[in-house]
């Protein structure tokens, strides 16, 4: 059996990755959840993708959580016969808004009132921030740009319009229609880009309504503007991102790493599930082995305490998706490893305070206990996942168990820290001391003498917390 590992791997699919072998291969090395990316590839792709997925899964008996990521209003560039183009400095380029297809030295822009927002001195960057241009001028549909910074541009790459405040809605049509899709196909959570405001959180959290689900929904951080109404667009989301592809183009570069501690902790204070997102380990994209600097911000983001780290276009489109998902569980456990041996908790004190006063209170109470008595684990009874999250976002040392009989629940759960979600039947469920005991010798973590914690009624009823040798 793996080592256990707290910390969530969430892995991105694509080409590279979305064939069942593929995917076994990627369960098997540690994938908890599966980003299917909206913004690129067709539903019938996405669909095989998820039939895969849920197959594979089912084979192995190995629950993994799928999130759909809606591309909100990103500006990208269209496609080009021949996949990209070489964009060069000094180079004169033509971005487009007419219905014509690209080619060297015209780019077409997906989004079509980019002329009308553009005016001559504005930046434009391509590919998150890798390449970069200037407006010269504005000719009816077509704009004339000077390259600055070049490189090769391909199809479907985003274009960040630093500075303007576009009039793009926060849920286009397209997203309208790739949510009903996500919801349709069952997926386990729905990340929204682009979040500016709440109420970009609402309009969607009423399409999924609408739809008869109740997918939780993930705010992608990534604009400034964001940041402004962070702790409202917390209280309305489910989770965070934190996009530091979109972010790091967004605002100064500089300010990402501590951007991202913020969003780590004000995520956890509300025992709500955080993402760190984008370039973990950009270079196994062509490299069997990253860079000491990608291992060190992987084990910065775990040791922050964020509940996932995410892959991108590693296991999309990358050579070497399996090893680069064996590389993060191999840096997780590790600075877990550490982490569990230092003599107190190095996690700062949680900001901010929840609406269920009790129940963080109780998980805190858990939290000390758990490592006083050096429990082999925590079992929560969480029948919808709730109980289960506030307990995790202590970050107690030992693995939190969750019974539910919910597989729905079950595969939500694989997105939080330290959460081993366990589907159990209803006598288990209501009489959970034996089924307590079994799971934990089972899974190694503890032996027979040794203690666990059993919390239940943790919702509604009163609380009760046991302390019971195994
Ligand atoms: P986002 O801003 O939502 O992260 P992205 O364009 O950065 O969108 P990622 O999923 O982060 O997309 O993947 C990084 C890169 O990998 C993409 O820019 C794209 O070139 C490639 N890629 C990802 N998914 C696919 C796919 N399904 N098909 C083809 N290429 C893909
Ligand atoms: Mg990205
Ligand atoms: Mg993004």
């Amino acid at each position: 059996m793996q080592t256990l590992r707290k910390t969530r791997i969430v892995a991105t699919i694509g080409p590279a990755s979305n064939q069942p072998e593929v995917l076994e291969k990627l369960i098997l090395a540690g994938v908890d959840v599966f980003r299917v990316n909206l913004s690129h590839g067709t539903h019938p792709d996405h669909a095989q993708a998820i039939h895969n997925i849920r197959a594979v899964s089912a084979k192995l008996d190995l629950p993994v959580g799928i999130l759909a990521d809606l591309c909100g209003p990103k500006i990208r560039v269209g496609k080009f016969p021949e996949g990209g183009i070489d964009i060069r400095p000094g180079e004169i380029v033509t971005i487009t808004t007419r219905d014509v297809e690209g080619g060297p030295g015209l780019i077409v822009s997906q989004y079509r009132d980019l002329h009308r927002d553009m005016k001559p001195g504005d930046r434009i960057l391509f590919d998150d921030g890798l390449m970069e241009a200037k407006v010269i001028d504005v000719q009816g549909q077509d704009l004339r740009i000077r390259v600055e910074y070049g490189g090769r541009l391909k199809n479907g790459k985003g274009m960040n319009l630093p500075g303007s405040r576009l009039s793009v809605a926060a849920l286009t049509d397209k997203d309208r229609e790739d949510a009903k899709f996500a919801v349709k196909h069952g997926v386990d959570y729905i990340a929204l880009s682009f979040v500016r405001r709440p109420e970009d959180i609402e309009a969607l959290r009423e399409l999924i309504t609408e739809e008869g689900a109740t997918t939780p929904i993930i705010a992608k951080i990534e604009k400034p503007e964001a940041l402004e109404r962070i702790d409202a667009i917390v209280d309305s989301a489910d989770g965070l991102m934190v996009a530091r592809g979109d972010l790091g183009v967004e605002l100064p570069l500089e300010r990402v790493p501590i951007v991202q501690r913020d969003l780590v902790l004000r995520a956890r204070a509300q025992s709500k599930p955080v993402i760190v997102a984008t370039q973990m380990l950009e270079s196994m994209i062509q490299n069997p082995r990253p860079t000491r600097a990608e291992v060190s911000d992987a084990t910065t983001a775990v040791i922050m305490g964020t509940d996932a780290v995410m892959l991108s276009a590693e296991t999309a489109v990358g050579l070497y998706p399996v090893q680069a998902v064996e590389m993060l569980h191999r840096i997780a456990v590790e600075a877990e490893q550490w982490q569990k041996s230092l003599p107190q908790s190095p996690d700062p004190v949680l900001h901010g305070a929840q609406k269920s006063l009790l129940r963080l209170a109780v998980a805190r109470a858990t939290m000390q206990l758990a490592r006083d008595l050096n429990v082999g684990a925590v079992v929560v009874r969480s029948q919808g996942g709730r109980s289960a999250r506030v307990v995790s976002s202590t970050r107690p040392l030992a693995p939190v168990l969750a019974l539910t009989t919910s597989i729905e629940t079950v595969r939500r759960l694989r997105l939080h820290r330290g959460v081993v979600p366990c589907l159990v039947g209803p006598e288990e469920f209501n009489q959970p001391r034996p089924a307590a005991r079994e799971l934990t010798r089972r899974l190694g973590l503890a032996a027979p003498g040794e203690y666990i914690l059993l919390l239940a009624g943790f919702g509604r009823e009163e609380p009760t917390l046991t302390a019971m040798p195994v």
